[in-house]
């Protein structure tokens, strides 16, 4: 192929992959049920993170024009990369997974356990903005249980990545289920995604719901039990 011609496909390709790329962000599609995490994740520490994170933001800053010289945005480049790596983003490392110590059902309670309105704050992976919402938890016990607390502290430690819904809805599940020891568990997510409702379409009224059933939840009479207890409007 003339070397001009080479040229174009290669401009060409190059042009479908950046409108792929564009694509997928703009329809929050999820590659994989994983975070894609990259191997050396984990090869400097906290502190070198922050220090790197802080000159991009410094970075970020200066080219949108702000002076840094300015009381006001002197510390930014450094609360914001504290904030990156010790609250928002701290679900993306291991050594934080909540333990999620289980007990013996010793009251034979045998119905479902609904935990309701967990907050969720998590961040969209396609535009870094928040997902504010709320997460419900349920599982039926084979024998253990968990404490209320730690179903919280799953929900949190997921939420605090860069996400995509569907996967942390999963996530929730897959967590619970291990640390249950059983396939009964179900979760719903129901979530404002704020790069849909400050920018882009910008419908500050949408919301997202999401779910994961799970073992005796896809059963159609227990997923409704589950679903009704949503719905329950308790004052307090
Ligand atoms: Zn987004």
């Amino acid at each position: 192929m003339h070397i001009n011609n080479r040229l174009k496909m290669f401009e060409l390709n190059r042009t479908m992959n950046e409108e792929k790329i564009e694509e997928i962000g703009d329809n929050h599609v999820a590659t994989s049920a994983k975070n894609p995490l990259r191997a050396d994740a984990f090869d400097i520490s906290d502190n070198e993170k922050i220090e790197k994170i802080q000159e991009s933001v410094k970075d970020i800053l200066e080219t949108i024009g702000m002076d840094l010289t300015d009381d006001s945005l002197q510390g930014t480049p450094k609360r914001v990369a504290k904030a990156f790596v010790n609250e928002i983003f701290m679900g993306l490392n291991p050594a934080n997974l909540p333990k999620a110590s289980t007990f013996e059902n010793n009251y034979n309670y045998g119905e479902m356990l609904v935990e309701k309105n967990i907050v969720v704050y998590s961040t969209c992976e396609h535009h870094l903005l928040p997902i504010i919402g709320r997460a419900h938890v349920a599982y039926i016990s084979n024998g253990n249980v968990i404490g209320l607390s730690k179903m919280n502290r799953i929900v949190e430690y997921f939420s605090k990545r860069p996400q995509v819904q569907e996967r942390l809805t999963m996530q929730i599940v897959q967590a619970m289920q291990e640390a249950l020891g059983t396939q009964d568990v179900a979760c719903v997510v129901d979530a404002k995604h704020l790069c849909v409702n400050s920018r882009g379409i910008k419908d500050i009224e949408s919301s997202t719901v999401t779910s994961e059933f799970g073992g005796k939840f896809k059963e159609k009479e227990t997923r409704k039990e589950f679903l009704q207890y949503l719905q329950m409007d308790t004052k307090f």
